[in-house]
């Protein structure tokens, strides 16, 4: 069974609530400041010209010449980033990072506050051991080329592992780049003395999705940071790719320490970071 992760370009349907949720702040605009547009398609246009200094540098032209989706999307990507939120580039697609954006920034139109538990979830920013911005120019001079097995090295595991996807397979030790090496079993080890065996797979902690896989990013040409084996899965089955905060077990309250001691390290969890792809950590931020 294959398991696609770090795959970024995921687009997905504009939500119904987008549409309501842009229009509501036209109109909003249009009470306190008067008619400034015909319309909110109109409106949508003259905010995007205004900031076209902030729009990603390589979809800009696109944006301004696009269509009403892709423009209502930047529009909204614009006033989320303007709102404190990360909704990464702004480039007018709809994918989980947007998506998680936008609920954040209804959510704090409707309430006036985010609430506590969203603060609770800002990754630790560490990077006590300098990994490596994941662009491949900076994994290639940090790791050297992926797929490159003479790099990787086999590390005991500090805890028995099962194959996600055959329970009944035990997995004691993995291959991983050997840069590394060490600070997985760190982070493993801290993982044991936390939990406990049995805690460790009532959580499915166990759950072993994968490190070293020599392969691209699905519909892509870039090298997944498991082309490197840097980059382990656990849990694929309840941490589904495109699944937010709101399905993937991982994010909830009880894993905190186990990304606690992720982040202590430098990893990076596109869950925590991008809220898709709960089962993935990558040593490259
Ligand atoms: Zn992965």
């Amino acid at each position: 069974m294959l398991y696609h992760c770090d795959h970024k370009q995921l687009i997905m349907n504009i939500p119904a609530k987008a549409h309501t949720f842009a229009q509501t702040v036209f109109s909003l605009t249009v009470a306190e400041h008067g008619r400034m547009a015909l319309n909110l398609q109109e409106f949508i246009k003259q905010e995007l010209n205004k900031n076209q200094g902030k729009l990603s540098p390589d979809h800009a032209n696109a944006i301004l010449s696009g269509n009403a989706n892709r423009q209502l999307t930047a529009w909204l990507q614009l006033l989320a980033t303007d709102a404190g939120l990360d909704s990464g580039l702004i480039d007018g697609f709809w994918g989980p990072q947007t998506d998680f954006a936008f609920n954040s920034l209804l959510f704090l139109h409707e309430n006036g506050a985010l609430p506590p538990f969203w603060r609770d979830y800002v990754p630790l920013n560490l990077n006590p051991n300098n990994w490596p911005l994941e662009k491949e120019a900076d994994l290639i001079a940090f790791y050297g080329q992926p797929c490159n097995e003479s790099s990787l090295l086999l590390i005991d595991l500090p805890y028995e592992h099962r194959l996600a996807w055959d329970l009944s397979t035990k997995v004691r030790r993995t291959r991983c780049h050997s840069k590394v090496a060490d600070s997985i079993v760190r982070v493993l080890d801290k993982v044991k003395a936390h939990y406990g065996e049995d805690k460790i797979k009532e959580l499915r902690l166990d759950r072993f999705g994968g490190c070293y896989n020599p392969r691209r990013k699905r519909g892509g040409t870039q090298w997944s940071t498991h082309a490197w084996g840097i980059a382990l899965d656990y849990d694929p089955d309840r941490n589904q790719l495109q699944w937010g905060r709101d399905r993937a077990h991982f994010a909830k309250a009880e894993y905190e320490p186990w990304w606690s001691f992720w982040e202590e390290e430098g990893w990076v969890s596109l869950g925590r970071k991008s809220n898709f792809d709960w089962m993935h950590v990558q040593a490259a931020r």
